[in-house]
């Protein structure tokens, strides 16, 4: 008995003892742990606080980059703006420019605008005096006559208030005889264009001014004031063209009107002369006068005969 009760309490002690080793490994096994955890926390805390020291830098740089990023798009935009703005200055500057030259070329305009409205009307220039032959040059109510033949040139115009009102009756009495005469050698003729009024004149010229340019113009159409057809004295007969010259109504009318006081106002050639193209259907009544500038089949010019110009002033 005493042996079994010395096994029991042999085997008692040892499992106490086990127990004890098993409690003081186990507490071993937790301090260590806790050790371990005393041990990894500090440096797991290190790592994370270096970790989030990290981060942090690392969104800091990234807020500096956006930052400046942002910055450099405000400078991007900045300079925009300061480059519209250059823009819009110097599209101002060239607006005010445009403006500017604008006013100038206004200012040249309007003193030219100022001298045509001082000058002189060319009615009121008196051109009276003695032609190139000798003879005077006379100025009666605004017209001039050289000889006594009215004048109605490029040099001598008449005033635009002057209308006789139709063909003078010296015209119509000088074109009736020459008319019965051709008719008896079976030439048949007619007034296509005669008197014209000032008004109508000017109309004309700038219709044909406009078609052709003025300079074009000029050698076949008269400036208001300057056409024989407003002296009631000149009309252009059957057709107007130069064909007409080669009609047998205009080859009668050339060789003889002088005998009615007519003469071929605008000869061939005479041009330079007479400031008009050859016009084979124009006639001018100048009476007596017309014999002399009739010359075998020849015409010389009423301003050669009378020595004076036909010539606009501008
Ligand atoms: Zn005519």
């Amino acid at each position: 008995m005493k042996k079994y009760l010395i096994i029991l309490c042999v085997l008692l002690l040892t499992g106490c003892s086990l127990k004890l080793d098993f409690k003081e490994n186990n507490s071993n096994n937790e301090s260590n742990d806790k050790k371990v955890e005393e041990k990894i926390d500090p440096l797991t805390l290190e790592k994370i606080d270096s970790e989030e020291e990290k981060n942090t830098e690392i969104k800091e740089k990234e807020e500096e980059k956006s930052q400046i990023e942002e910055q450099k798009v405000e400078e991007v935009k900045e300079e925009k703006k300061e480059i519209q703005k250059k823009d819009e200055k110097t599209e101002t500057k060239v607006e005010e420019k445009v403006e500017e030259t604008k006013k100038e070329e206004n200012k040249v305009i309007e003193p030219k605008k100022e001298e045509q409205k001082v000058e002189v009307p060319k009615e009121d220039i008196d051109l009276s005096g003695v032609s190139s032959k000798g003879y005077e040059i006379k100025r009666v109510n605004g017209i001039y006559y050289v000889k006594g033949i009215l004048i109605a040139n490029k040099t001598y115009s008449l005033p635009s208030d002057y209308n006789p009102g139709g063909l003078l009756s010296e015209f119509n009495t000088a074109f009736n005889k020459m008319k019965q005469d051709a008719a008896k050698e079976g030439i048949s003729l007619w007034v296509a264009s005669g008197f014209r009024a000032y008004s109508l004149q000017s109309a004309l010229y700038k219709q044909y001014s406009n078609s052709y340019g003025s300079a074009s113009a000029d050698t076949f159409s008269a400036r208001p004031g300057h056409s024989e057809h407003q002296t009631g004295l000149a009309a252009d007969l059957n057709q107007i063209n130069e064909a007409f010259g080669n009609t047998a109504a205009g080859k009668w009318l050339a060789n003889n009107c002088y005998k009615y006081g007519f003469i071929l106002r605008y000869p061939k050639n005479k041009q330079s002369i007479t400031g008009y193209i050859y016009e084979p259907w124009h006639f001018r009544y100048i009476g007596e006068e017309a014999k002399n500038l009739y010359n075998d089949g020849e015409w010389i010019t009423l301003e050669e005969y009378l020595g004076i110009d036909s010539k606009y002033s501008n």
